[in-house]
């Protein structure tokens, strides 16, 4: 654990310096007036809310808070100002807080890092924090992890306000010994159903599957799923089953957009059509090769088509990720200061990079077909540094011509409802978390404010690196 104890020193020095950068900077933010008779934990004044239902801005709005709970929104009087524990948002925007979909621990820890130590679980939690928090992020759902894990992220289950909410999934269920870190192999239909029922025990709420499962155990993962009152999705592209298949047992929730291009083509291969223009799927070229498949099917392909109308009539939800490829290849805008991670450095020049770039422009323009289509898109990470990413993902989903209220609303409450959490997260509302982003400038008038300063609240509490 060398890895960890070098980590954890860098980050209690870390915190100490933001530390006293906090109490240097934060007085007088909280106004603690006294001599009232109501209580609020948190009382937020003047704030322009966004309704994320309706897209309208609610102007002079205050927001209470009890309990890290929203216990009453009104219009702000002048009382409310002398309340206790106020925030005068002086016509700021407020917003819900976001929500990632798709985070897989290895980014974080590396992917060979196990953690299975008690007295480390803390720390990583922090980290993981870290990552997100400062962006507005304080939702996580893991998209599948390693097994070894589960004993620390039951650990985090339990919610506390200095921490991200993070909800774990196990290992990604597929029906062939694939022995990659985040996949758990399922040989059959009962162990599907046991490894289920265990998850199930130890509080896990959320089931991912793979590809690689077959028809039949992929059957009973979801009616398991569903008899267990567990949230399912997967990333499926026509690996041992298709999308179609999979819509047709029921399952609602898929990752990737890029994955009804690959669908596609795969089906293709078992028909006449002549796909030798393709590079050839190998460890060398998959990565062109994806951008080239989108080329060659576009977005007006019937197959294509029908899968849109599909996921439309099942009312099912799609995680764009559209960082993932836009990054690899420049696209994503410089302001959001993410590393390129030298896995992710493609080097691709002249006419291949055109190529690519061009790819990119086909997968978001079938993005933007699913959202004109009313198909629920949702954001995930899925990379490094996921709290970034999800700002960046959210300006992509913005610059293809999804206005900013829309977006806000796709990073929020359509995330909350796509993880079975929107009975807790994702609008502005009465009984909901008080988890809020009070923006210094509105995104709504400039995309790129999305990055600008923000306070984040979460469970009722300005959040600060501890
Ligand atoms: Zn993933």
């Amino acid at each position: 654990m060398l890895q960890l104890v070098f980590i954890e020193t860098f980050y209690r020095m870390k915190k100490w310096f933001q530390r006293i950068l906090f109490y240097v900077v934060a007085p007088g933010f909280l106004s603690c007036n006294q001599g009232n008779t109501e209580d609020y934990q948190l009382v937020i004044v003047n704030a322009s809310l966004l309704n994320v239902k309706t897209g309208v801005i609610e102007k002079n709005k205050s927001v209470f808070i009890k309990n890290g709970l929203i216990n009453k929104i009104s219009k702000t009087r002048n009382s409310d100002y002398s309340l206790k524990n106020v925030i005068n948002a002086k016509e700021r925007l407020l917003t819900p807080s976001f929500i990632d979909v798709h985070n897989h621990l290895n980014f974080i820890f590396g992917d060979t890092t196990e953690i299975t130590n008690p007295e480390d679980f803390q720390i990583s939690r922090g980290l993981l924090t870290e990552e997100y928090m400062p962006y507005g992020v304080t939702v996580v759902r893991s998209a599948a992890g390693r097994e070894s894990h589960i004993p620390m992220e039951r650990s985090w289950m339990k919610h506390h306000p200095d921490y991200i909410d993070y909800y774990p999934s196990g290992g990604a269920l597929v029906s062939l010994n694939t022995q990659f870190y985040n996949h758990v192999y399922v040989r059959d239909s009962l162990e599907v159903k046991s490894k289920i029922e265990e998850y199930s025990k130890s509080g896990i709420k959320h089931i991912k599957v793979y590809s690689l499962i077959g028809e039949a155990e992929l059957n009973t993962a979801i009616r398991t799923a569903e008899n267990l009152d567990m949230n399912i999705f997967g990333h499926i592209e026509n690996a041992m089953v298709s999308i179609e298949t999979a819509c047709e047992l029921g399952l609602r929730n898929f990752e990737h957009v890029k994955t009804l291009f690959l669908d596609v083509v795969k089906k293709y291969e078992t028909t006449s059509m002549d796909l030798s223009g393709l590079p050839p799927d190998d460890d060398e070229n998959w990565r062109f090769r994806e951008y080239e498949v989108f080329n060659f099917i576009g977005t007006n392909d019937p197959s294509i088509m029908a899968l849109i109308m599909l996921l439309k009539k099942s009312k099912a939800s799609v995680t764009p990720t559209l960082h993932l490829y836009a990054q690899p290849i420049g696209l994503t805008h410089p302001a959001t200061k993410i590393e390129i991670h030298p896995d992710d450095k493609l080097n691709w020049q002249g006419e291949k990079l055109n190529r690519a770039k061009m790819g990119y422009e086909v997968l978001a323009a079938l993005v933007l077909k699913l959202y004109k289509n009313g198909i629920i898109l949702n954001t995930g990470s899925d990379t490094y540094e996921p709290g970034k990413t999800i700002l960046s993902e959210m300006l992509l989903l913005n610059k293809l011509g999804i206005p900013m209220n829309e977006v806000l609303k796709i990073a929020s409450l359509n995330s909350a409802r796509s993880i079975n959490l929107e009975k807790s997260y994702g609008s502005i509302e009465v009984g909901k978390k008080a988890h809020l982003i009070l923006f210094e400038e509105s995104p709504l008038n400039n995309p790129l404010n999305l990055l600008s300063k923000k306070t984040i609240i979460k469970d009722g509490i300005v959040w600060r690196p501890l």
